[in-house]
């Protein structure tokens, strides 16, 4: 029997829902608990009637209404179809990492040009692949013979139309000798670098990575460009990791990983309930700091919030074997680095060119949709099935996870869930802290050039939770091209819509609120690409009309919707304008907009047809 569509949960008398097919999850009051214990199972005059002792039937009935609102737009409840479910089920893509585990520099050049072989070879249809050299100690010096091959496979990778990675995985004391001691976990640094190009200019800050001071030395390759990212990797060697987050936090690392399968590999016994303690006071560091607008990341816990907010659920957590592979000193092939040294698991070698295939097979079959514990759990979407390298530590078998193990998974969800709400509630937008999070690259940054546009004039930023109130107070019954020629127009809106707006933007759609220089909402900006005709719609409407004068605001509007067509490949820009927005309609022109035609009698207003006008922003002029 597969998990229920909704979860209850409760965690520190506080109640939480989750939809087990698309993680979207809230918290909510005891009320919509109540009814959430029968619905959508029993019919909603039922609900009423079960539940008429304990809360008034209005309430009852404003409860359900907003449930069916979330079923409606698909946040719960959502069918899964078989064809949906099969391709979730099974996997299709290829190998994204190939690891070259050696003790050296020197051991790994003798694989490095097979390894890449192998990694371009089974790569199939992955854009992104990444060729991992995990070291026992990095000699600078050994670079030269190494970048000579590193450059072929990073040819061969760009005429394969692929994006080449390499990744450095050493270990490494990002500590002074006594914390270290304290600290109880093994770390390493994982350093990416996009081209290999870059590797010359890598080697004098490589020796400063060995250095006293390795903060310093990983914001210097950054700000040089020379990285594209580095991590720091965390395996706990015990329980006890409450604060390992917060050191190396306040010690200058902005950018961590936990190594959960390395830890259950090398210490199978833990016990899982006080690692999960450990990893909630952890992710409660972390979130405190993200509501101080300290964005840093922590994986796992971004990616989850990231399934959370994308209502992406992750079926497989697990790569091993099919999207990953590792080549030790010897050229032996293993399915992940937990199984690194077990002959049981050896899949092929790099010296005869064997892979069997028939072994990966057994790896195909993990993943929380083909495992029959994982059908019936509530935490699948953002388990994924665990990995099974913990499965093999914990029970002897790659496809059966261990109960207690199991258990303590599960309150770590409930614990994530819980934090990721702590985040959303403030209004915190998911996609511009996500996009802090991620790798850094040399990609144009639309926020952050309007930032700067608007400077001294107007600010710019995404929808928050909060500005719900003022948006209803503008929307409602508001005559502007910006509420009416689109595609609801109802004139109507409800401080629900638009909280869900900012929470959960459409996306098919970008909107931003401009602000007074004092942080006041003051206008709105949204732009809906349609990519395939290179053209895309955008709105504009400034609450006081007055504004639509400014000749600051018509220049930087200029430059911004330059960078818009830049960014997303746009040749047109399309905005409606009503009859009586004749400031708009200047400020427009001034922009170097162009009246493009009229749409005769397009809009019903007050029993009459009225004609909206359409402007054009053309990226070619
Ligand atoms: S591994 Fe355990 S916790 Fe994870 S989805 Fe499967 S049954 Fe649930």
């Amino acid at each position: 029997m597969l998990a229920p569509h909704l979860h209850r949960f409760e965690r520190d008398d506080r109640c939480y829902v989750i939809d087990t097919h698309t993680c979207f999850c809230f918290e909510c009051d005891r009320i919509s608990w109540d009814v959430l214990e029968y619905y959508p199972r029993e019919p909603v005059n039922r609900i009423y009637h079960l539940l008429r002792d304990r809360h008034p039937q209005k309430e009852l009935e404003e409860v359900v209404g907003e449930l069916e609102w979330l079923r409606v737009t698909k946040a719960i409840l959502a069918p899964l179809d078989d064809e949906a479910f099969f391709k979730k089920a099974v996997y299709a893509g290829g190998l994204k990492k190939l690891t070259l585990a050696a003790a050296s520099l020197q051991e790994a050049l003798s694989w490095l040009n097979r390894a890449g072989l192998l990694l371009l070879a089974r790569s199939r249809e992955e854009k992104d692949i990444t060729l991992s050299l995990r070291l026992d100690t990095l000699n600078a010096a050994d670079w030269g013979q190494a970048t000579v091959v590193l450059a072929e496979i990073g040819a061969a990778a760009r005429l394969a139309g692929k994006h080449f990675r390499l990744e450095l995985d050493i270990p490494f004391s990002p500590f002074p000798e006594t914390i270290m001691k304290k600290a109880g976990c093994t770390f390493r640094y994982r350093l990416i670098l996009s081209e290999a190009s870059f590797l010359e200019n890598l080697v004098g800050g490589l020796t400063s990575l060995n250095g006293k001071k390795p903060a310093g030395a990983f914001k210097t390759l950054l700000e040089n460009g020379a990285v594209e990212s580095i991590r720091v990797g965390v395996r706990p060697d015990s329980e006890t990791f409450h604060s390992v987050v917060e050191d190396l936090h306040k010690a200058g690392y902005g950018n961590i990983v936990f190594d959960l399968p390395g830890v259950w590999r090398a210490h199978p016994c833990l016990a899982p309930e006080a690692v999960v303690d450990s990893l909630e006071a952890n992710i409660l560091y972390y979130v405190d700091q993200l509501l101080h607008n300290a964005p840093f990341r922590v994986e796992p816990f971004a990616l989850l919030f990231k399934a959370i907010h994308n209502g992406a659920p992750m079926y497989r957590a697990d790569p091993s074997g099919i999207e990953t592979l590792v080549a030790d000193g010897e050229g032996a092939l293993y399915p992940s680095l937990p199984f690194l040294g077990n002959p049981r698991f050896i899949l092929g070698n790099l010296t005869e060119g064997v892979l069997d295939e028939t072994r990966c097979e057994a790896f195909l079959l993990s993943g929380a949709l083909q495992t029959p514990e994982c059908l019936r759990c509530w935490a699948r979407g953002l388990c994924g099935g665990g990995h099974v390298a913990i499965h093999y530590a914990r029970s002897g078998d790659i496809r059966h996870p261990d109960a207690a193990w199991c258990d303590a998974q599960r309150r770590w969800t409930g614990a994530v869930v819980a934090a990721f709400n702590r985040i959303a509630s403030v209004g915190i937008n998911f996609d511009h802290l996500a996009a802090s999070m991620g790798p850094r690259t040399r990609r144009f940054s639309l926020l952050g050039a309007a930032k700067a546009l608007f400077k001294g004039q107007l600010g710019l930023r995404p929808l928050l939770e909060g500005d719900a109130t003022v948006l209803v107070q503008w929307e409602n019954w508001n005559r502007s091209a910006y509420f009416l020629c689109n595609e609801t127009g109802a004139l109507t809106a409800t401080r629900y819509d638009r909280e869900m707006d900012a929470l959960h933007p459409p996306p098919y759609r970008r909107e931003w609120i401009l602000t007074r220089m004092n942080g006041t909402p003051c206008g709105l900006l949204k732009l809906q690409p349609v990519p395939e005709k290179q053209m895309a719609r955008a709105w504009l409407y400034l609450h006081d009309e007055e504004l639509y004068a400014k000749s600051a605001l018509q220049h930087t509007l200029q430059t911004l919707l330059s960078e818009l067509c830049r960014e997303g490949q746009l040749r047109h820009i399309l905005t409606p304008v009503t009859a009586n927005e004749t400031k708009l309609a200047a400020a427009l022109t001034a922009a170097g907009f162009v009246h493009a035609g009229t749409q005769r009698e397009a809009l019903y207003r007050q029993g009459t047809y009225q004609d909206v006008d359409i402007y054009t922003y053309s990226a070619e002029d």
